[in-house]
């Protein structure tokens, strides 16, 4: 069966490979202990490609599996099905995502407990970025207990949930560290950014109920601002709007969700956080930039305002099921909204046009069903 593959660190080697299995049947992990942990064979409907993808196919990023020489990309997934055995939990036809994680072969303490997000060793893999193969493959198989069911109603949109739990890993933590040091009730919510993660901290944060302003270097008849303002939502221009000064503008900032890709900007969403505010950094910022700070100002805000900083990456199942049921109350309340943040479906046999960003995207999908 065929699958998009790439040599990490070889330029231009992104291709069509034929596999003899599904991806993954080379490397299963065992079952989870004290479970049969049956392996469930799933028909891919499509993957997103994000920023880490991008960074594997041009930067030379990612890793191949052991005694490989190329690595099937993907790890934004969306699937059906095809095969469960009895009493799996899982049906064919069943709509379906994989986590994207695998612990550690030391068996760390988060690992131990399903945490591999939070993994100590670093020796992790991830399935379609590191060491393991991904998603990009008409089919792919996995253990029972990394593969989360979806409602029908995420058909048009579960190739967001990867991010999604991303997203809501983060809030799900700001809200658990909040809850344990204050009297919580936050109301102003700032995040940077909007791209899909971005606007999907902007819906599930509108979902819980706060305002919320995006700042990007989007113009306000953008799709992202437009989508934005469906939800309730304001996308400003970081141009017109200097993060340190949006405290004067908006007042007390509760939460930052910073997630521009640009750690100068992550830096100075630290200096917009409100009293007993927490700021939230899910950018992955891989190069070595640097900036001149003002650390004495930064220190005496964060010590005399109470104010948290935290990061936050990857996420487990308990994540994606909270994210798929965010999603669907995406779903439910702005109907239509969330899926135009999928701004290009590419079939897989033209793989190359989902690795070229354009402008507009927000996110892109390759479709293996069409
Ligand atoms: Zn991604
Ligand atoms: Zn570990």
């Amino acid at each position: 069966m065929q699958a998009i593959a790439t040599s990490p660190g070889r330029a231009n080697s992104v291709r069509i490979v034929d596999l003899a299995e599904p991806s993954g049947s080379a490397a299963l992990l065992p079952a989870a202990p004290g479970t049969e942990d049956p392996v469930v064979e799933v028909a891919t409907v499509e993957v997103g490609v994000c920023g880490t993808d991008l960074e594997i196919v041009h930067e030379g990023y990612g890793q191949a599996p052991a005694g490989q020489d190329r690595l099937v990309l993907g790890h934004e997934n969306l699937g059906r099905v095809a095969s469960a055995p009895a009493g799996s939990g899982f049906h064919p036809g069943q709509l379906v995502v994989a986590t994207v994680r695998r612990p550690c072969p030391e068996g760390c303490p988060p690992c131990a407990a399903g945490q591999s997000d939070d993994c100590l060793t670093g020796h992790y893999t991830e399935r379609g970025i590191l060491g393991r193969d991904g998603y990009m493959a008409e089919r792919y198989v996995e253990r029972a207990s990394f593969l989360v069911p979806l409602p029908e109603t995420l058909t048009r949109v579960g190739v967001l949930m990867e991010p999604s739990s991303i997203v809501e890993k983060g809030l799900l933590e700001a809200e658990a560290i909040q809850r344990a040091r204050l009297p919580w009730a936050p109301r102003q919510a700032v995040v940077c950014g909007a791209g899909a993660i971005g606007l999907l901290a902007a819906l599930f944060l509108r979902l819980r109920g706060l305002e919320v302003t995006l700042i990007a270097k989007s113009p306000a008849d953008s799709l992202p601002a437009r989508l934005a303002a469906e939800a309730g939502a304001r996308l400003w221009d970081a141009d017109d709007h200097p993060i340190d000064r949006l405290g004067t503008e908006l007042g007390n900032i509760d939460l930052v969700f910073e997630a521009t890709g640009v750690s100068s900007v992550a830096l100075q969403a630290i200096s917009a956080l409100g009293r007993n505010a927490v700021c939230c950094l899910s950018s992955v910022t891989a190069g070595h930039r640097t900036v001149a700070i003002d650390t004495d100002s930064l220190n005496l805000n964060l010590v005399l305002g109470n104010k948290l900083v935290f990061g936050t990456v990857n996420a487990n199942r308990r994540h994606f099921m909270a994210a798929a049921r965010s999603l669907e109350a995406t779903v439910r309340r702005w109907p239509g909204l969330a899926e135009q943040i999928v701004t290009r479906r590419v079939p897989a046999a033209q793989f190359a046009a989902a690795f070229d960003r354009q402008p507009d995207d927000i996110k892109t999908a390759v479709s293996f069903q069409s």
